[in-house]
């Protein structure tokens, strides 16, 4: 456990330190684990969602993307449900009056005093509350007094418009899902999908969690890249257990693709108490995080759920008959992923001071062991020295592969400090020029992860890069 929390502090500096995620509005103290992510999380990010799309949207002639308004009528939260069952049970503190998630304290209580025989107490709140009674479960905080636990919305609440009445309460999306419901006609109409077929949609989503917490991985704003699977109404459990098994093999190979090993991913069965007020099945894809294993994606079988309360129905061009499609949902983090990523990336490894210019008293390296394609930068150029004929050389072949790869001049530093800065933020190749360059035109291309030195034309680099990214 103490590695594991090591392990978490040394991944959160290196992002802040690098400049993937910096903790927002941080000149005014921060709030309440909100996060910006600065330029090298921004490139992570931009690389992770295009993929996504070209993979599921572009890729595929059963899917259509979409991009729907962050705010929505209320009747859609209404008719999805979420205006009744978006909640969580919370207790708040007689003394303090901090807030708690009922079922977490009792959670925590349960797992210190493991004798202790309990019932489960799912999303029940008046067994939360006699349970918090009877074992007399205290205030994290203070000690003090809890009061009975009541349901809370999670929904993040506004106003639009100059008046703040009732009439004027508008609601951010809790989950992107519910405008590709809503579209559902617009979409058959427009592009003359056909069943079975599936609309992907990215972008934000607001929940009011009550703790938000463990650095990025739950966040009050965050990211979705979503998919809802239409398919024709199932006659029998094989009829839609094939589609989502289709799915959960997509994930999974989406999954290997941003390098997590099979073993760091749990697949959770969630259980018939727990399930969403809308799903039938649900799988959790778990990543084992330094803090826990815990939720990274989730597949969801929402049965005629959504588009029954939105009375929205599909007609079969060839027989005419009208019917409510089911529906299939994979639901992906966007930072949630690049957390798994960055944890599943990150090595230290002994320095074997082999190769020209890692020599810099280094005994140990770490190396963010990114896939190729989701390095924010592709290529670094290095001159050996600020020498004004190596840098004037250097920059042109880096301006050369900037329209190519991301590429990052520096010239700041010795040479294996530079290295070693590069390692840790991913990026595959480094790309020195030295005073032998001026002479032989050739320069020397070193590999992250081998840090084998290769000297190259520099005529042929753009080639040898392309070939290997
Ligand atoms: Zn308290």
């Amino acid at each position: 456990m103490e590695n594991n929390e090591k392990k978490m502090e040394k991944i959160i500096s290196l992002a802040k330190q690098r400049g993937f995620v910096f903790s927002g509005s941080e000149i005014y103290g921060g709030l309440q684990n909100a996060w910006d992510f600065g330029p090298l999380g921004a490139e992570m990010k931009m690389n992770i969602k295009t993929e996504w799309w070209n993979r599921f949207v572009r890729g595929r002639s059963d899917m259509v993307g979409i991009d729907t308004a962050l705010i929505m009528n209320n009747k859609v939260w209404q008719a999805s449900g979420h205006l009744e069952n978006f909640t969580d049970p919370l207790v708040e503190c007689k003394e303090c009056h901090h807030r708690f998630r009922a079922d977490h304290l009792l959670e925590d209580y349960f797992e210190k005093n493991p004798d202790v025989i309990h019932e489960d107490a799912t999303n029940n709140v008046s067994k939360m509350a006699e349970d918090l009674k009877s074992f007399d479960v205290k205030c994290p905080d203070c000690e003090g007094e809890l009061m009975k636990p009541q349901q809370f919305n999670m929904m993040l609440k506004t106003h639009l418009g100059a008046t703040e009445d009732k009439a004027s309460e508008a609601y951010l999306r809790p989950e992107t899902a519910q405008g590709m419901f809503v579209n559902f006609k617009n979409i058959i109409d427009s592009t003359r999908k056909r069943l079975p077929f599936g609309i992907a949609q990215i972008g934000k989503a607001f929940r009011n969690e009550i703790t938000p917490g463990n650095y990025i991985f739950r966040t009050r704003e965050f990211e979705q890249m979503e998919i809802e699977y239409f398919i024709p109404v199932p006659k029998t459990d094989a009829g839609w257990q094939g589609y989502f098994e289709s799915w959960r093999k997509e994930m999974k190979e989406w999954i290997s693709y941003l390098g997590i090993r099979q073993e760091e991913i749990y697949e959770l069965e969630v259980s018939r108490e727990e399930l969403a007020h809308y799903s039938k099945r649900t799988i959790d894809f778990e990543y084992k995080f330094p803090f826990g294993q815990k939720e990274l994606y989730g597949l969801a079988y929402r049965t005629d759920f959504d588009l029954k309360n939105h009375n929205l129905k599909y007609r079969d061009p060839k027989t005419e008959e009208e019917y409510i499609p089911h529906v299939i949902e994979p639901t992906f983090g966007v930072e949630r992923t690049i957390l798994a990523v960055m944890c599943s990336a990150y090595t230290e490894e002994d320095l074997p001071n082999q190769g020209e210019g890692e020599e810099d008293g280094a005994e140990k390296r770490i190396v963010m062991k990114f896939p190729k394609w989701l390095a924010p930068i592709k290529v670094a150029v290095l001159p050996l020295s600020k020498k004004e004929e190596l840098s004037d050389e250097a920059k042109i072949i880096a301006d050369d592969l900037r329209g190519s790869f991301a590429t990052e001049y520096d010239e700041t530093q010795s040479i294996g400090k530079r290295y070693r800065r590069q390692d840790e933020i991913g990026t595959p190749y480094c790309v020195t020029v030295d005073f032998d360059s001026l002479e032989d035109k050739k320069v020397t291309v070193r590999d992250r992860d081998t840090m084998k030195q290769e000297r190259i034309s520099i005529s042929e680099i753009k080639q040898y890069l392309s070939e290997r990214l």
